[in-house]
């Protein structure tokens, strides 16, 4: 089995997540994760409580962030379920006996189960992601997970694995560009600056794992490079900073530019203005420094975190930069904001936003449409098919594919059986 994550609805109280599997977990013989975002680990817990007792196969850094991303995503589903009157996927008491079985490998490592051999190689995605080859059969067949770009921001860039023939590959942005990172670090060059200027408060919210990382990195830099005058720097999530210390454990997963950093002693995601916030004192100190600051918080999109505190106190102020380094779904309060909305609530609170809204969205961590077609190609697969998208962005990606390269591809629905 590959991956095990949750599944996103835009509704929280969708049973999608507590429903039993479609198959008896018993009868797996073992799982291999690409990487550790929820979408892709998150149900493993329920897996294991519902019988499967196999290993559990993870590169380094993903085996060391499965139980930080468990334990925050785990308190999230009491108080889904809480919320929704029905019982969570799994407990506090099941992640135990799910982390004894996660086994700690390489890049490039085979693994023997059953008559197959399975490798992991990178997949540029975040820290530690990987691509799966399975070879059973004298058939090679590579699974992508999350393919990250062709140039990624801070982790070392994706393989292309050879004479693969058949390919089942992500389609997330299948059908959408994304902005490039340098017109993204200008966005936010420029709104530090003019934080500082107005003597304001600029507010981020981010995703903990990657997204945070990018913007550390690139505030680190200008900050260095004095691009960027020196301002304090609050990372007010103690999830994040546990993330960022894993990167750091790991040099030779980062990026040429950033293992060298960390090889020199440097640590490339802490700014010399950079404050960690871990203990909720800590957190509400922060509200009594003088403006100018910088706070980055999650939730990526609002939706929970201790960005929501913030975004009460500040964005009534004319003097707040709300930045968007992230995608925010319809529906959520990141998305209500970013829309432009001018009064929402916020815990029980009416806020009426006075605050500038920015987007900076080149900093994504994923493949869009060119950096899927480009890994593709490159990889020459003799079969494609593509998964984990919405239809829209599978169905443009696999035309792509037809009638640019000609080769044969399939978009398979749910449940649906193919022999290769
Ligand atoms: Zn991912």
């Amino acid at each position: 089995m590959i991956d095990c994550g949750f599944a996103q609805s835009g509704d929280v109280c969708d049973p999608v997540n507590t429903d039993p599997f479609p198959y008896n977990p018993a009868d797996i013989d073992a799982i291999f994760f690409t990487h550790a975002h929820a979408d892709h680990i998150g149900l493993f817990p329920k897996l294991v409580r519902d019988g499967f007792h196999g290993p559990a196969y993870a590169t380094e850094p993903t085996a060391d962030l499965i139980p930080i991303m468990l334990e925050d995503a785990v308190s999230h589903l009491a108080h889904d379920a809480d919320r929704c009157g029905h019982e969570p996927a799994y407990l506090r008491t099941d992640l135990e006996r799910a982390y004894a079985l996660i086994r700690r490998t390489r890049y490039h490592e085979p693994i023997t189960v059953g008559d197959a051999r399975v490798t992991f190689f990178d997949a540029g995605h975040i820290l530690g992601s990987a691509t799966v080859l399975v070879e059973v059969e004298g058939k090679r067949i590579l699974f992508t997970g999350d393919l990250g770009r062709r140039t990624p921001a801070i982790v070392s860039p994706r393989e292309i694995v050879p004479n693969v023939d058949v390919l089942v590959t992500e389609s997330v942005y299948g059908n959408r560009l994304h902005g490039d990172p340098e017109a993204a670090d200008i966005v936010l060059q420029d709104a530090v600056r003019e934080t500082v200027k107005r003597r304001g408060v600029l507010l981020i919210p981010a995703f903990s794992l990657e997204r945070t990382q990018i913007i550390l990195a690139s505030l680190d830099r200008m900050t260095d490079q004095g691009t960027i005058p020196d301002v304090p720097l609050y990372l007010d999530s103690p999830l994040a900073a546990r993330i960022s210390e894993v990167y750091m454990r790991y040099p030779k997963y980062l990026s040429p530019t950033l293992r060298r950093a960390v090889e020199d002693g440097k640590d490339p995601l802490a700014a010399r203005t950079l404050k960690v916030t871990i203990n909720t004192e800590e957190s509400a100190a922060i509200d009594s420094v003088k403006p100018p600051k910088i706070i980055i918080a999650g939730a990526g999109m609002s939706h929970g975190g201790r960005i929501r505190h913030h975004e009460r106190i500040y964005l009534g102020s004319p003097d707040t930069h709300l930045l968007f380094v992230g995608y925010q779904v319809p529906g959520s309060l990141g998305r209500r904001l970013r829309d432009g909305q001018k009064t929402v609530m916020i815990d029980k609170a009416r806020v009426s936003v006075r605050a500038k809204i920015g987007i900076a969205d080149g900093y994504s961590a994923h493949a869009d449409r060119d950096d899927l077609m480009a890994y593709v190609e490159e990889t020459g697969p003799k079969r494609v098919f593509v998964v984990l998208g919405e239809t829209e962005a599978a169905t443009f990606l696999a035309q792509r594919i037809t009638g640019f390269l000609g080769t044969p591809v399939d978009v398979p629905r749910e449940g649906e059986v193919y022999e290769i």
